[in-house]
Order: structure tokens, then C-alpha cells, then sequence
């Protein structure tokens, strides 16, 4: 037996449970409507909430930059690597979600290596929402701190832990909004709780800016706690459209990750052309929450519709809308024959969700049209009732 022959073994058991993921290819922009293995389809699978990706203002900053700039900023931040683009966006985002001061880093999971193991050690402990980001997982686990899960959004659960749980330093960290249900961590009580007990406070708004609170500021923002939290991290990848990630704090605490994060000082930043688009993004962000606006109306038009057909689209409270299905493989033929159809829906299943508990997940987005929305209304009308999941 050839040292990796595991590969084979493992990839075959994947393959008979599965559970092997098909990675499709997208040829054109990424908009309401896309080419997906050259196929034209409706897109309901997308974090471009607000239609950024293929936005023009966001590729001409993106163009303007690269004249300017180049294609690559040569170095790690802390040597040559820090660009005019990157301390100016830096700072619209401090701007746009009201804190002192933001670091740029690479992406929202490089984010959360980056800022935990900053603050807490192996003589620390982290308490973690148990439905957390993988890349919040792997961030704690990389802290070397003992890492206490809470039952999902439950403040008892996280009040017991931390009460139970002595440590040098304490954290708290969670998903603003958890991707797979579209429900949002009660930041309020998590807020209370860490007041009470003294606990550093990190929450991740991947999903939440661009869509949550005013003009999009994010769930800090939408619970009136701003200024509140010690850390907020983000991505540029969804409702910004681009790529990238950050931090977002007080100035001396941002200054710390420029000193301790580790992707900050051993990996280069981001081109200057991406980090001019998601300025540009940030820029019409906070010019007009038009958008925004826009989102939302067309995500409560979807659900409404999607209820009233006879699905469950279980207990969402933002534009992410699961269509619950429940057994695995329904879910993967309502997907497939959707995309037969015209409609790409990703079907989740385990291990992402529950077993049993399997989903279509709808991403509505403020590009839509009342017509695309109507179209993939007709068609999960059509695709269920066929399959006899409505
Ligand atoms: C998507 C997501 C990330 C990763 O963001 P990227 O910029 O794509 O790396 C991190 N945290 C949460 C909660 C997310 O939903």
C-alpha cells in the first residue's frame, strides 16, 4: 500500500456517503443571473448581497488603483508592503462601522487567526457559540487556549460556563449572524453577561454588514452597542463584493494585532486594485443606504411568496433564507432540479447542518429584480410540488 493510500480509501467512503463536494465553474460575473457550467441560471447561491461584485464604481476604483498602484504590494505589511489604499481603507472602515481604528487583513477566516490568538493564550479561555464559523473554530484552537462551547444563542448556557470556568483572561466570541439559519446572536445579553464577568467581547459580522443596522453598520450597530465591543471582525467578500477581511476597535487595541497577528506580519495584504473596490464599496455604503433597503424588500418579498407555496424557511431573521427540506438527498434533488431548470439553490446537508436537517439555502440579493424573484418562485413551485416536498 502505497503512504497515501488513505487518500483513495477516504475519498471513496466521502463519495459512498455523499458527502464529495462538486465544485462548479462560473463563467461570467457574478450578478443576478450567471453562466454556471456553461449554463445561463438564475443566481440564489451568492454572498454579494448587494450586488458589489460586478458593480461599476467598485471596478473602476479597482482600475484607477491598479494603474496607479500596480498589480501587488511587494512586501508584508509591516516592511514595504503598506499602500496608500490600504491605510485609506483602514480607515473608512473604522468610519463606516464607528470605531477607532481597523486593521486590513486578507480574509474574514485569516481575520479570526489573526485576532484571537492576539488576545488569549494557554492560561486563557475562549467560550464559544457551539454553531460558530469554522474559522472562528480553528482560531481558537490556534490561541492554545481551553475553549468552552455554549449551547447555540443561549445565554444561560454561557452564563453556567463562565461561572464554572476560571481563566488569567476571559473571552467570549460569536457569529453575528449564523449563515446556515439566518439567525442572529443575541448581542445584547452576550453584552450583559460579559459585563458582569469581565469578559473580553469578538463577534463576527461576515453576514451582518452591508445588511444589519443602520445603513448596513453591522449587528453592533442594529443593538445599539456601538463602541461597546472590544472586537469586531468582518469580510469585504460578501456584502462588499470584494475580497478581504478585517478587525475593527479601540486604537490601541488594533494596534496590538499590527504588532501580534501573525497573517498581518508573515503574509503579504491584498492587491491595491481590491482594496480601492471595497473602499469604493464602503464609500457608497455610506452615502445611501438605497440598497440596503433594497435587500431586505426583496428578501421578505421571497420568504412571503415561499411561505405562502407552502415551504418552511425556518427562523431566519435576515435575507438568508433556508428552504427546509429536512432528508439529505430530497434536498439534493430539489437543488438538481432547480438548476435543470434554470435556478442555481444550493442544497447543505451534513455535516454543515444537522443531520435530517437538510436545506436549500436562497441568498436574495438587493440585484434582483421582482421578475428573477418571480422566476425562481415559479420554479420552486414547479420543482416541489414534483417531488412532493410542498
Ligand atoms: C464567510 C465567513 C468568514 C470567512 O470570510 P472570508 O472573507 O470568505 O474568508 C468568516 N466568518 C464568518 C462568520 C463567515 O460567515
Amino acid at each position: 500500500m502505497s503512504r497515501l493510500g488513505f487518500i483513495s480509501r477516504e475519498t471513496a467512503l466521502l463519495a459512498e456517503q455523499g458527502l464529495l463536494i462538486n465544485i462548479r465553474t462560473v463563467s461570467s460575473a457574478q450578478g443576478p443571473w450567471f453562466d454556471v457550467d456553461g449554463k445561463r441560471v438564475l443566481n440564489l447561491c451568492s454572498n454579494n448581497y448587494l450586488g458589489f461584485a460586478n458593480d461599476p464604481r467598485l471596478k473602476s476604483a479597482a482600475r484607477e488603483a491598479l494603474e496607479r498602484y500596480g498589480v501587488g504590494p511587494g512586501a508584508v505589511r509591516t516592511i514595504a508592503g503598506t499602500m496608500t489604499p490600504h491605510v485609506d481603507l483602514e480607515r473608512s472602515l473604522a468610519e463606516f462601522k464607528e470605531t477607532e481604528d481597523s486593521i486590513f487583513l486578507q480574509s474574514g477566516f485569516v481575520a479570526n487567526q489573526a485576532v484571537i490568538p492576539a488576545l488569549v493564550g494557554p492560561d486563557d479561555v475562549i467560550f464559544s457559540d457551539e454553531l460558530n464559523h469554522a474559522s472562528i473554530i480553528d482560531g481558537c484552537r490556534l490561541s492554545g487556549a481551553r475553549t468552552v462551547r455554549y449551547a447555540h444563542n443561549d445565554v444561560c448556557s454561557l452564563e453556567d460556563a463562565v461561572k464554572t470556568t476560571p481563566g488569567r483572561r476571559r473571552l467570549v466570541v460569536t457569529d453575528g449572524v449564523f449563515s446556515m439559519d439566518g439567525d442572529i446572536a443575541p448581542l445584547d445579553d452576550i453584552m450583559t453577561v460579559a459585563d458582569r464577568y469581565d469578559l473580553i467581547t469578538v463577534v463576527d459580522d461576515a453576514h451582518g454588514e452591508g445588511v444589519l443596522g443602520r445603513g448596513g453598520r453591522g449587528i453592533v450597530n442594529h443593538f445599539g452597542l456601538t463602541g461597546r465591543f472590544d472586537v469586531e471582525i468582518g469580510t469585504l467578500s460578501k456584502a462588499f463584493g470584494v475580497v478581504g477581511g478585517y478587525a475593527a476597535g479601540s486604537r490601541e487595541t488594533i494596534n496590538w494585532f499590527k504588532q501580534k497577528a501573525r497573517p498581518f506580519l508573515f503574509s503579504t495584504g491584498l492587491s491595491p486594485a481590491d482594496v480601492a473596490a471595497s473602499m469604493a464599496a464602503v464609500r457608497v455604503l455610506q452615502e445611501s443606504d438605497e440598497l440596503v433597503k433594497r435587500l431586505w424588500d426583496n428578501a421578505a418579498y421571497f420568504k412571503e411568496n415561499m411561505r405562502a407555496l407552502g415551504y418552511d424557511t425556518g427562523m431566519s431573521r435576515t435575507p438568508i433564507t433556508p428552504v427546509m427540506i429536512g432528508d439529505a438527498s430530497k434536498s439534493s434533488e430539489l437543488s438538481r432540479r432547480l438548476f435543470a431548470e434554470g435556478v442555481f439553490a444550493q442544497s447543505i446537508g451534513y455535516p454543515t447542518v444537522a443531520r435530517g436537517k437538510a436545506r436549500i439555502r436562497a441568498m436574495i440579493s438587493a440585484a434582483h429584480s421582482r421578475e428573477d424573484l418571480d422566476y425562481g418562485l415559479e420554479r420552486f413551485a414547479k420543482a416541489g410540488r414534483d417531488l412532493g416536498v410542498i
